[in-house]
């Protein structure tokens, strides 16, 4: 077991070469890593913080050779007074554990999930950015980490969670994002598994997000693999529309991923009046909706501007931002920094 040495450096702008100002979303290793282990049928060994750093693993690893992993994600935020708030980090344990099921790993007990989403912030705070500037991402994974040969479940699981701070996602703050409608390739299917945030389901997207990206698109919206006209998210991030001031999502059914943002614009969104529909919502209606948005902890809120469906393209808001995107982002937002108080008990503070 590593002795954390007391955490002397939490002065931010002491950090040498880091331009708060114009950071996005990209992997900049921190000091420490949290791991914890668990044979197959046994019970989760003692978590240690380790410097961050490479894995030791078999090339016969479950995660390697058969995919069986998870990953999750969520942010911690530094405050004005130097708190550090995390947002409902609980939604992300259970969604692991639903998860944990589908691919047959272990589950993790909520409090040892949280106990070391904290044990890993807390060990890199001084790379959480300024207010203002950005958030620490956390990461957490649960992968099958023994060999195994025959396709079977691995002897061995590991959970490590390891932090990077990042800036916007998309450059330039609530700028408005083109998406494609894409009616060839499916990112899940009935039966399947796009309902948990498992590693297989992300490879397989790139292909038609680098082609999209090519010709100029920001991200890839995916259709329906039964009927090719539901609407049901892009590739990491949820998606909603508003027509006439009433809000819809695509409910969710299995194929679709229940994003922790998805669920807190729906639950703000109905306290602050709005009537919300979780339904079936064919592509046609959003190529007519006032607004369109989509939600994700990477993306936050993001409105967007486009949307182009085989030869149709459709803008909204004049590529402005949408008044109904603004108003929940900022809600949301103003919660997650500590600017706003916490009606509905979201936030977890560290210190
Ligand atoms: C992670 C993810 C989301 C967003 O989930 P949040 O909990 O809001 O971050 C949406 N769709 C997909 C496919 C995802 O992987």
């Amino acid at each position: 077991m590593l002795v954390l040495s007391p955490c002397v450096c939490d002065d931010v702008d002491a950090l040498s070469g880091i331009d708060w100002e114009n950071f996005g979303f990209g992997l900049r290793p921190t000091d420490f890593m949290y791991i914890i282990k668990c044979k197959r049928g046994g019970e989760w060994g003692k978590g240690e913080l380790q410097p961050f750093g490479n894995l030791e693993i078999s090339p016969a690893a479950a995660v390697l050779n058969y995919g069986q992993g998870l990953f999750e994600g969520l942010k911690a935020y530094r405050t004005a007074d130097d708190s550090i708030l995390l947002f409902r980090p609980e939604e992300n344990a259970m969604r692991l554990n639903a998860g944990a099921d589908r691919m047959s790993m272990p589950s993790l007990p909520v409090d040892t999930f949280l106990h070391a989403v904290k044990q890993a912030v807390l060990a890199n705070r001084r790379w959480i950015p300024p207010p203002g500037k950005g958030s620490l991402y956390i990461r957490p994974l649960l992968i099958g980490s023994g060999g195994v040969l025959g396709l079977a479940p691995a002897p061995e699981f590991t959970f490590v969670i390891y932090v990077s701070p990042v800036g916007c996602y998309f450059k330039g703050g609530l700028a408005p994002i083109d998406l494609k409608v894409e009616s060839f390739y499916h990112r899940a299917a009935p039966g399947g598994t796009g309902g948990v945030k498992t590693i297989g389901n992300y490879a397989p997207v790139l292909k038609t997000q680098l082609t999209a990206k090519g010709k100029g698109y920001s991200d890839v919206l995916y259709l329906d693999a039964v009927e090719n006209k539901y609407v049901e998210e892009v590739s990491s991030c949820n998606i909603f529309m508003v027509k006439d001031n009433v809000i819809s999502t695509p409910e969710l059914k299995g194929t679709i991923l229940p994003g922790v943002t998805r669920k807190s614009i729906i639950e703000l969104a109905h306290s602050r009046g709005y009537e919300v529909l979780e339904r079936p919502v064919d592509v046609e209606e959003l190529l007519v909706a006032d607004e369109v948005f989509c939600t994700g902890t990477a993306v936050v809120v993001n409105p967007v501007g486009s949307i182009t469906y085989e030869s149709r393209r459709v803008k909204y808001n004049n590529g402005e931002v949408g008044k109904v995107a603004q108003e929940l982002y900022e809600a949301l937002t103003s919660i997650q920094m500590g600017h706003a108080e916490d009606k509905m008990g979201w936030i977890v503070q560290l210190n």
